[in-house]
């Protein structure tokens, strides 16, 4: 039995916007990732089943890795199609804004939601979400922004319109956020949402290989070459950082995603607990950090970074060299182990 965990209020308040609406827009963060663009695909399919005009607005290019989402291929992408873009928005009479908990987060796309005259829906599962929404449904403690999603249309008694496409999408966000099912994802309830996803037809195994299994041979040596020369560990401070600088990434190749799960490496070392990842992109130093257990990463990118994110996986970035933002690494490790003796 899963049961219900959002407000009967909030529901009815949406219920009521969703009647109302026939132009509807669905947006999720900068770089989406499979939750962001499972949560934003499944629900379009939803709602375009109910017979709604739905849309994917995405801030920039979805990663090649990612292609395989069902619709995918649909979804506007805002930094190459502003005009299309900004007209859905001014067409729209409602807003999902999905997978993310402030307007910073969407880049460009922030003044075109925020200049918008719909109401505005968050769903989502980061924590602090900003109060720009008409209608918030946030679940920090849940797997995903998928998941989300799905109890939300199990609530408005909508679960008739997914069919086997939605539920593809809303698996890929649930099994992605969560590394297959590893972290974030110690309760029953995910197993029974994950039981009605597979009645609904879902190919997992397709899925799995396809999210999670699938790297171009370029990617993998690039990966190789991450852990081989360029991990370092600091067992004393429980922690390992991996940078890769521009002529690094040039060298093998780099296309966006390329270094996807790499960050995750490290924490299969028994002495890490937690992991920083500087990646020099061209206009600015990415910052990806993963941890287990009580160490907040999140933290640590809001503190350090002005980022965030959930408390064992989260990033920021830097406005600087590589050399000042390993510096800044440093700082973490002084801080950290002064804030632990
Ligand atoms: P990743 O390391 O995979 O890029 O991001 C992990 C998580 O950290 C994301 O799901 C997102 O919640 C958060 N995150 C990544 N980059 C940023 C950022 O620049 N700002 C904020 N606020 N969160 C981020
Ligand atoms: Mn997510």
């Amino acid at each position: 039995m899963i049961e219900p965990i959002i407000d009967s209020r909030v529901i009815e308040h949406l219920q009521r916007l969703l009647k109302g609406a026939r132009h509807i827009v669905l947006t999720c963060h900068l770089s989406p990732d499979g939750d962001a663009l499972g949560s934003t695909l499944g629900l379009c399919r939803v709602l375009r089943n109910m017979g709604k005009d739905a849309h994917v607005v995405v801030p920039d290019q979805v990663p090649r890795a990612l292609l395989f989402v069902p619709g995918v291929r649909d979804v506007v992408v805002y930094s190459l199609s502003q005009l299309r873009g900004r007209f859905l928005f001014r067409e729209a009479d409602l807003v999902f804004c999905l997978d993310f908990n402030t307007l910073q987060r969407v880049d460009k796309l922030a003044p075109v939601i925020a200049q918008c005259r719909a109401p505005r829906v968050l769903i989502d599962h980061h924590l602090d979400p900003d109060n720009d929404f008409d209608v918030k449904i946030s679940f920090p403690h849940l797997s995903s922004t998928c998941e989300v999603v799905y109890r939300t249309l199990m609530q408005l008694a909508l679960l008739r319109y997914v069919d086997t496409e939605a539920a593809q999408c809303f698996y890929t966000g649930m099994m992605t956020d969560t590394g297959n099912f590893t972290y974030s994802s110690d309760y029953p309830e995910i197993y029974e949402i994950v039981a009605q996803l597979v009645a609904y037809g879902i190919n997992k195994q397709w899925l799995y290989n396809m999210a999670m299994n699938t790297f171009s041979a370029e990617s993998l040596r690039l990966q190789g070459y991450a852990l081989s020369e360029k991990m370092q560990i600091f067992p004393d401070a429980g922690a390992a950082l991996i940078t890769l600088t521009r002529a690094e990434l040039e060298r093998f190749g780099y296309r966006k995603g390329d270094t996807e799960g790499l960050v995750n490496k490290p924490l299969s070392i028994p002495e890490v607990h937690w992991v920083m990842f500087l990646r020099e992109d061209p206009d600015q130093i990415k910052v990806s950090c993963r941890s287990e257990g009580n160490f907040s990463v999140s933290d640590i990118c809001a503190r350090y970074f002005g980022g965030g994110g959930h408390r064992n996986a989260a990033g920021g970035d830097f406005q600087g060299s590589m050399e000042d933002a390993i510096d800044v690494f440093f700082q973490v490790l002084e801080d950290t182990c002064f804030e632990n003796e």
